[in-house]
C-alpha cells in the first residue's frame, strides 16, 4: 500500500500545477489571434481536449481527500493525550497539510505523518524569509517581462515585436476587447495583485493585527487559487510559436519576456506554497500587554 500512498500524496502536490483548463483558454485566445491572419478550422482533437480538461477538473473537484485517505490507510486515532479547546501548537501536535491527520511532533517540532509519510513541521521553517525572497525575485523578473517583447512576428519578411501591454493594445485596436480583457487580467492584474496580496500578508504577520485572521486566510486562499491563471499568456505564446512556422512567409518566435513572465508565474506560485498560513493564526501579543511586559522586565531584573 506504500505505493498507492505515495501516488495519493503526489496528487495533492501536483494539483496546483495541473493547468489543462488554463491551457484551453490559452488555446482559444491564440485561435482568435491567428483568425485575423489565417483561415482556421478546429480539428476533432481540440474538442476532445476541451472535454478532457473539463472532465479532469470535475474529477479533481469531486475527489474527497478525507474519503481517499480513509479508504487507503484508515483513520488512525489522534495522539495520546491531545485535548480539544487549546491550540495544536501549544500541545506540540500538528495537522498534516496533505492528509489532515493530527500527529505528535518531536521535541524539534518536526516529524513524519504516520498516515501519508509527509514531512511535518510545526511551522514551515523560514517561511516568511523564503516567501519574501521569492516575492522579490518575482518583482525583479516582472520588469524584463514587461520591458522586452514577449513575441516576434515575421510576416512576408516584415518583423514586428510586441510586449505584453503592446499585445493588449493591439487586440483592442483589432476590436477583440474580450480577449484583450482576458490577457490584461491574466498578465497584469493577477500577477500584480498576487504580489501585493502576498507582500501584504507577510507584512501584516510581522506587524499589528488590523484585519481579522479569517479574512486574511481567505485572501491567501484566493492568491493560491488565481495564480495559475497568469499562465494564459505564456500558453498563448507557446501555441502560436508551435503553430506558425512558415519561415519568412509567416513565423512567430518567443521573446525574452516570455521566459521572464513564465518565471514570474512560477515564482509567485512557489511563494504562495512556501507561505505558511498558520502564521496568520499565531496571535501576536496585543500591544498593551507587550508594553506592560516591557516595562516590567527591568523591575524584575
Ligand atoms: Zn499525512
Amino acid at each position: 500500500m506504500a505505493f498507492s500512498r505515495d501516488i495519493a500524496r503526489s496528487l495533492a502536490h501536483l494539483t496546483p500545477w495541473m493547468m489543462a483548463d488554463v491551457f484551453i483558454i490559452g488555446a482559444l485566445v491564440s485561435l482568435i489571434k491567428i483568425a485575423g491572419m489565417a483561415h482556421i478550422e478546429l480539428g476533432i482533437s481540440f474538442w476532445a481536449f476541451c472535454v478532457f480538461a473539463v472532465l479532469l477538473l470535475m474529477t479533481t473537484q469531486s475527489l474527497d481527500a478525507d474519503w481517499m485517505w480513509f479508504s487507503l490507510e484508515g483513520e488512525p486515532r489522534a495522539p495520546e493525550g491531545t485535548k480539544t479547546g487549546t491550540t495544536a501548537a501549544s500541545q506540540n501536535v500538528t495537522g498534516c497539510p496533505t492528509c489532515g491527520l493530527v500527529n505528535r511532533l518531536s521535541s524539534f517540532g518536526e516529524n513524519r505523518c504516520t498516515r501519508c509519510n509527509e514531512k511535518l513541521h510545526q511551522r514551515l521553517p523560514y517561511s516568511l524569509q523564503r516567501t519574501w525572497a521569492l516575492l522579490f525575485a518575482a518583482v525583479i523578473m516582472y520588469i524584463p517581462a514587461n520591458v522586452y517583447p514577449i513575441m516576434t512576428t515575421t510576416s512576408l519578411g516584415h518583423t514586428t515585436t510586441s510586449t505584453i501591454i503592446g499585445g493588449v493594445v493591439q487586440l483592442l485596436q483589432m476590436g477583440s476587447w474580450p480577449i484583450a480583457v482576458v490577457i490584461f487580467v491574466a498578465s497584469v492584474i493577477v500577477p500584480v495583485g498576487k504580489l501585493v496580496a502576498l507582500a501584504w500578508l507577510c507584512l501584516m504577520i510581522q506587524r499589528s493585527n488590523e484585519l481579522n485572521a479569517q479574512s486574511r486566510t481567505r485572501l491567501y486562499r484566493l492568491t493560491e487559487f488565481i495564480g495559475r491563471w497568469s499562465m494564459v499568456d505564456v500558453f498563448v505564446v507557446a501555441i502560436l510559436v508551435a503553430l506558425i512556422r512558415a519561415g519568412s512567409l509567416m513565423s512567430i518566435t518567443p521573446g525574452p519576456a516570455a521566459l521572464a513572465f513564465g518565471s514570474v508565474v512560477v515564482l509567485t506560485m512557489l511563494a504562495a506554497i512556501t507561505f505558511d498560513p498558520r502564521l496568520i493564526w499565531d496571535a501576536p501579543t496585543p500591544r498593551s500587554t507587550r508594553r506592560k511586559t516591557a516595562t516590567k522586565e527591568p523591575v524584575d531584573g
